[in-house]
């Protein structure tokens, strides 16, 4: 790995923070303070609930929520499948699911697997910009929806939907909304008590905490069925010795993320501001999603005549790790055009020609602009090499032939 590497990736996953490395620590290690688990009566059973109960109450306020409403789980993607399935599981007389075009595969897949077992889904489109209308939304909305979900940010394009409307219109007609605002969650002002969601997904690695731990948010009353069998932890709805040392970083990210809110997304809507006009400036270079409803730091760009995974592989070897669509695409998924860029109306080639770029809270203005320059000079040679780009798109006369 290069030693000077910039990283602009931060959508995939945030660097843990310094701060959240030293609350866990104590935990990793263990002796006096930790190591017990929070089941158990004795001393360091007692310090494990403590310190779990700390964390639970930091994620909470993050969002708005009372700590009896949040439940740890392994991350996003797990509390996104507890909250489809359970949701769904919560009232089996109901086979109707609603969800959007560009849920994350966590959501989507999971309303797949509802679709598979006989029930009915119905996908609500976006517009160019990602964007989902309430009013096409409320009206997939049926008396037999068991659950409707839209996340409140996208992962892909950054576009920022309509939650707030969204949520009225579901709590309106009765049915349960599940919100995934993974991406949204430490850089969007969040507050359940504005928007009426019955669950909401939250990951910490995605806000500077560790892998491998999430949270979900179920509001007081609100039923759910679990997906997970054992020993009843997290009010039975996620069993499983809980994850303390994974919470409690959690828990430092979401306190620090609440904190410092306001001045990171400050930081991060300069640093991407100067990079949507760098590399915009130069041709064939657009901004996808929508200009303005988007998260903070979340830059897409559609670079024409550029394959996007040669690109990201170029920009790496110049030192800068960016995104191509979506971090859990680019293993799986193999060789696909971006579900979501597909959903926005753009054709398969305008899907694989876009990078995304997502800044972090420890960015530089000098690093944005050595990634622009980087930027330039991979677009240009790869521009050159493209037997394509620049040539007309009609087709070419065959000699003899009008
Ligand atoms: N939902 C969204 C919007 C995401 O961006 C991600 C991760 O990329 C997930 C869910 C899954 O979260 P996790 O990686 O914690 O499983």
């Amino acid at each position: 790995m290069q030693e000077s590497r910039v990283y602009l990736d931060h959508a995939a996953t945030t660097p843990l923070d310094g701060r959240v490395l030293e609350a866990m620590l104590p935990h990793l290690r263990g002796g006096a303070f930790g190591a017990g688990n929070p089941s158990s009566l004795h001393a360091p059973g007692v310090a494990a609930r403590e310190a779990l109960e700390e964390a639970r109450g930091f994620v909470a306020r993050l969002v708005g929520a009372t700590p009896e409403e949040i439940l740890f789980t392994s991350g996003g993607t797990e509390s996104d499948n507890l909250a489809v399935l359970g949701l769904a599981a919560a009232s089996p007389e109901k086979k109707h699911v609603v969800v959007t075009a560009v849920e994350h595969p966590a959501v989507r897949n999971a309303a797949a697997h509802l679709r598979s077992v006989g029930y009915e889904v119905t996908t609500v489109g976006v517009d160019a910009d990602g964007l989902v209308s309430p009013d096409r939304f409320a009206e997939a909305l049926r008396p037999d929806t068991a659950l409707a979900a839209v996340m409140w940010a996208n992962n892909e394009v950054g576009a920022v939907q309509p939650v707030e409307e969204v949520a009225r219109a579901c709590e309106e007609r009765g049915v349960p909304l599940h919100v995934d605002a993974v991406q949204a969650a430490g850089r969007l002002p969040m507050d359940v008590s504005r928007v009426p969601a019955s669950t909401l997904a939250i990951s910490s690695h995605k806000l500077y905490g560790p892998q491998g731990v999430g949270a979900l948010y179920v509001r007081a009353g609100v039923h759910l069925e679990p997906v997970v069998f054992g020993g009843g932890q997290e009010g039975g709805l996620r069993s499983g010795t809980e994850n303390v040392a994974g919470a409690v970083g959690f828990g430092e990210a979401a306190r620090l993320a609440a904190g410092e809110l306001e001045e990171r997304t400050r930081r991060e809507r300069g640093l991407l501001e100067r990079i949507v006009a760098g590399a915009t400036a130069l041709p064939g270079v657009r901004l996808n999603g929508h200009p303005e409803k988007r998260l903070p730091n979340n830059a897409h760009l559609r670079v024409e005549g550029v394959e996007a995974e040669g690109l990201v592989l170029f920009l790496d070897a110049l030192g800068y790790a960016v995104g191509s669509g979506s971090a859990c695409a680019s293993h799986s998924a193999g060789h696909k055009a971006s579900p979501v860029l597909l959903a926005m109306g753009q054709n398969e080639r305008e899907a694989f020609s876009a990078i995304r770029v997502t800044v972090g809270k420890s960015n530089t203005p000098e690093e944005v602009d050595g990634f622009l320059e980087a930027f330039c000079t991979a677009v240009t040679k790869l521009r050159e090499l493209s037997p394509l780009y620049g040539k007309p798109a009609s087709p070419v006369a065959i000699s003899g032939q009008q």
